[in-house]
């Protein structure tokens, strides 16, 4: 038989934003392996389950430890925030499987920051878009540069994970510098949520120009538009294309 292992992405933090997918697994599961931030916001639900942590930055570490878990017979799940193969554990635990042929593997999707943190702002994705992360720890600055350049070009939204931590106080200034630099205009409608589905989550919406500004911290996750998008109230939006104020024109043409 085979040990199974399930990378669950929960979401944005609270429970009504997980999965039916991810709460079944979950509650089928012995040991329930994730970062201790992500532990604490699984509540109450949960209490009769073996909890495992590591620090956080130990990774690898925490994967290896499911797979221990899972060949001594135990059913393990695998917590991540948002969606576990987006900027998640996925993939490393797959790179890591070759060493443990007696462990399956199965991914449960989650809803990304990208996504939740959009219904908050309205509806800032609602064409072509990009995720682009800011963190270099993993990815030279050089290829978030040329990546950020390129989002210009094909004017993508873009959704900004990472936009910044302690030690890369700069990171969302430098950004916005390197959009306007390929193109971007000042005026590009943007915005930004902390703590998405958590206590004291805020939203904002404010221009590019305004944002390099802006000092946001590692639980936000920040919008720019593209070169058509608008800030509608308190809300960011970027149409589609249905030209419903051309409609309306035509018809009021019409009745005379
Ligand atoms: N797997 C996660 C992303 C992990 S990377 C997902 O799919 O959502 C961590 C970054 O995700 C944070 O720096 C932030 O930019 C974003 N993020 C994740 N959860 C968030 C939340 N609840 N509120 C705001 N931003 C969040």
């Amino acid at each position: 038989m085979k040990h199974e292992i399930y990378i669950v992405g929960m979401g944005p933090g609270r429970e009504e934003d997980m999965t039916q997918e991810a709460l079944t697994v979950l509650d089928s599961c012995d040991v329930i392996v994730g970062y201790t931030v992500y532990l604490n916001l699984l509540g109450e639900r949960f209490l009769g389950k073996t909890f495992l942590s590591t620090p956080m930055r130990q990774e690898v570490e925490r994967c290896r430890m499911c797979y221990e878990e899972a060949k001594k017979g135990k059913r393990v799940a695998l917590i991540c925030s948002g969606d576990a193969g987006i900027y998640g554990m996925a993939s490393l635990m797959y790179e890591m499987s070759a060493e443990y042929p007696s462990c399956e593997l199965t991914v449960v999707p989650g809803i990304t920051a990208a996504s939740s943190g959009a219904a908050v702002l309205g509806a800032p994705l609602n064409h072509d878009f990009c995720v682009i992360s800011l963190s270099d720890l993993l990815t030279p600055w050089e290829q978030i540069k040329a990546r950020l350049r390129a989002a210009v070009l094909g004017d993508f939204a873009i959704a900004l994970y990472n936009p910044s931590s302690r030690k890369r106080a700069d990171y969302l200034q430098r950004a916005c510098d390197i959009l306007l630099d390929a193109g971007a205009k000042g005026t590009r409608a943007c915005g930004y949520v902390e703590n998405i589905g958590r206590d004291g989550e805020t939203a904002h919406t404010c221009t590019l120009q305004e944002l390099r500004e802006i000092q946001v911290n590692m639980f936000t996750t920040v919008f720019i538009g593209n070169s058509q998008s608008v800030i509608m109230g308190d809300k960011l939006v970027t149409k589609r294309g249905y030209q419903i104020g051309a409609g309306a024109r035509a018809r009021a043409k019409e009745r005379g």
